[in-house]
């Protein structure tokens, strides 16, 4: 997974703006496990929304984003068109 310092530089790419305490709550060494939980992706969205508004949100879903190809590499990429094609089936892209 990226480290924090590349998380922020790819937020600052993005949006212009580093949302260093987003990453570092989610990277926080005590509670990563939790945090990187997709189950609670709408929860933590709507608090991130709530304290900085909706591009903080996004950030933090692109953050675990980067996390997931980080850790996957090759599995993602190899599996992006099905996932494409799974996800133009049931309409939701
Ligand atoms: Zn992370």
């Amino acid at each position: 997974m990226p480290p924090i310092k590349k998380h922020v530089q790819l937020s600052m790419d993005r949006t212009g703006k580093s949302y260093r305490e987003v990453h570092e709550w989610i990277d926080d060494p005590e509670k990563k496990n939790e945090r990187h939980d997709f189950s609670k992706v709408l929860v933590h969205a709507k608090m991130f929304e709530e304290k900085y508004g909706a591009e903080a949100a996004q950030e933090y879903v692109e953050h675990l984003v980067a996390d997931l190809k980080g850790k996957f590499g090759h599995v993602v990429e190899d599996s992006e068109a099905l996932v494409a094609d799974a996800l133009k089936y049931f309409g939701a892209r």
